[in-house]
């Protein structure tokens, strides 16, 4: 069922985004919503001028959660600075006191009592971790009452579970909307193979056996995923170092996109979108217009199969013919988060490309017992070298996050006990340059950095970059537990005046001093030309 919404306000820009119905709620969402996860890896500003872009263009929900480093607050903000109605799907996770937390605090930060709708984040492991999801005093529990008491509308879930299990869950008639993965690859970067008794999530089942069940079931079918986590095509918002896959002909997200949105049985796609030029192309790709022409799906089918013919899908299947033991999907998994850019979440440590296989030369280059073979016709020799080279050019520019074995030998330092796991900071840059820096910092210390001064605008932590000349201050965005990372992203504006600079990185409270003795948890040289 398609309701489509025409323009209610002759001044409204935007006169065609369709919206449909979510499932059996009275909700109606736009068919484009947006994912929130790589906001934590964009400077602020950016991250609200993206939001508010795509409500301007008629998209009307956003997808978020608690543990996004501070997405939820930055969508509360946009949705405020915008004036507009807009449904936030955030979702919780944890025992029954913990959920009510994070629904409580969903609410504070939209500044109501009743949210439109909320849900389970990753359903599947809350089970797996021994969470009580169905049973008494259970979350499923918490949200029946939660809409029972007029204080929630409708409710969600988030699965990367097989078909099987998610058929279950439709079956269960609790969950109004679910948001699962799906594209036209059949895989996407994230995708995983477990070791047992956990099984993978299957997406091209996905589409044959859940789409008509969730049909059946009156249920909203949000897909996550549909541009394979950049494997379909380059993002916008993050620089792409290196793309895999050989299709002749790139693909665009609109095209990828309004082709899902072409699937009756699809409610919305809720694409990860990190700037104002994302959010245009892929708010675009949900406004009312005639099909995709035929012959733009055909070059759609035909650089779709191209990728699954040159990209690793993970399905694990050579991991144990290598004779030399190389934990191959790994390595091509780690490849493509470290150069797509798009990906929302960082690799494991211990999953590291260079952790995996610390040789300056490349395994396969020198192996006499070729015993590797893909049934999907990948060369996997081959690949595997040509991501060899290219994972080393990464490393050589700084661009890889620290091994573990680094991590490990790194002193911590600054006021604030803090390691750098990775950093994105170049050497030299025009005068009066502006350009997006970012550090990833672990919190080594004993102390939790938001909480723990209890400032009065809960914001005790600041990156100071003092270039000796400047200083610029930058906040923390979310809670850092000990023994946890941030993101610190943002614009930096370079000296106008040329010449060699040091810059120094502090991460202190906001009214504490910087002197001479203050040690700089990085320091790196900067030329300003
Ligand atoms: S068999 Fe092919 S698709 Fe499967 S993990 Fe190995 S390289 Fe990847
Ligand atoms: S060529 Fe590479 S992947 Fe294949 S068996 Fe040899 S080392 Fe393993």
């Amino acid at each position: 069922m398609i309701l489509e919404q025409m323009r209610r306000n002759p001044t409204d820009p935007v006169p065609y985004m369709r919206y449909r119905r979510l499932g059996r709620s009275p909700l109606t969402v736009s068919a484009v919503g947006f994912g929130t996860c790589q906001l934590r890896m964009i400077p602020e500003q950016q991250a609200l001028d993206t939001l508010k872009k795509g409500f301007e263009l008629g998209v009307n929900f956003v997808h978020t959660a608690p543990d996004y480093e501070g997405a939820e607050d930055l969508v509360a903000q946009a949705i405020e600075e915008s004036g507009r109605r807009v449904i936030v799907f955030s979702q919780g996770y944890g025992e029954r006191t913990h959920f009510e937390w994070l629904f409580e605090s969903t609410c504070r930060k939209l500044k109501t009592k009743r949210l439109d709708v909320f849900g389970i984040a990753c359903v599947e492991d809350r089970e797996y971790l021994g969470e009580n999801v169905w049973k008494k005093g259970g979350i499923i529990e918490f949200l029946l009452e939660k809409k029972q008491q007029g204080r929630l509308g409708s409710i969600f879930c988030e699965t990367h579970g097989t078909p099987e299990y998610i058929g279950k869950l439709i079956r269960s008639a609790v969950f109004d909307a679910m948001l699962l993965p799906y594209n036209l690859l059949g895989f996407h970067v994230l995708s995983y193979f477990p070791s047992s008794p956990v099984i993978p999530e299957d997406i091209p089942r996905n589409k044959k056996e859940i789409f008509p069940l969730a049909r059946q079931y009156g249920i909203a079918l949000m897909l996550m995923k549909p541009l394979g986590g950049g494997l379909m095509c380059p993002g916008k918002a993050f620089p792409t170092h290196r793309r895999f896959s050989t299709e002749r002909t790139l693909l665009r997200s609109e095209d990828i996109l309004r082709a899902l949105l072409m699937d009756a049985d699809v409610t919305c796609v809720v694409p990860g979108t990190a700037s104002v030029a994302e959010a245009e192309e892929n708010a675009a790709a949900g406004w009312v217009q005639s099909p995709l022409p035929s012959d733009q799906i055909a070059v759609l089918q035909c650089s779709t199969a191209e990728m699954i013919a040159s990209l690793c899908s993970r399905c694990g299947h050579c991991d144990l013919l290598c004779s030399r033991h190389l934990p191959v999907s790994w390595l091509f998994r780690d490849a493509y988060i470290s150069n797509g850019g798009s990906e929302t979440f960082e690799t494991l440590d211990r999953l590291q490309y260079f952790h995996l296989h610390p040789q300056d030369i490349a395994t396969c280059s020198v192996c006499d017992n070729r015993s590797c073979w893909c049934p999907q016709g990948i060369d996997i020799p081959y690949r595997l070298i040509e991501v060899h080279e290219q994972m080393q050019i990464l490393r050589e520019r700084g661009l890889l996050p620290e091994t573990p074995d680094q991590i490990n030998v790194q002193r911590p330092r600054g006021p604030w006990p803090s390691k750098v796991i990775s950093r994105d900071i170049p050497d030299r840059l025009p005068a009066g340059a502006r350009r997006t820096l970012r550090l990833w910092l672990e919190n080594v210390g004993p102390l939790k950095w938001l909480s723990l001064a209890a400032a009065a605008d809960h914001r005790p932590m600041t990156l100071v970059i003092d270039t000796g000349r400047t200083r610029q201050n930058v906040r923390l965005r979310h809670e850092v537990e000990p023994g946890t990372r941030t993101h610190f992203s943002f614009e930096f504006e370079s000296p106008d005046n040329p010449g060699q600079y040091t810059l120094r990185f502090f991460l202190v409270k906001e009214d504490e001093r910087i002197t001479d003795q203050t040690e700089p948890l990085l320091t790196c040289p900067l030329l300003i030309e």
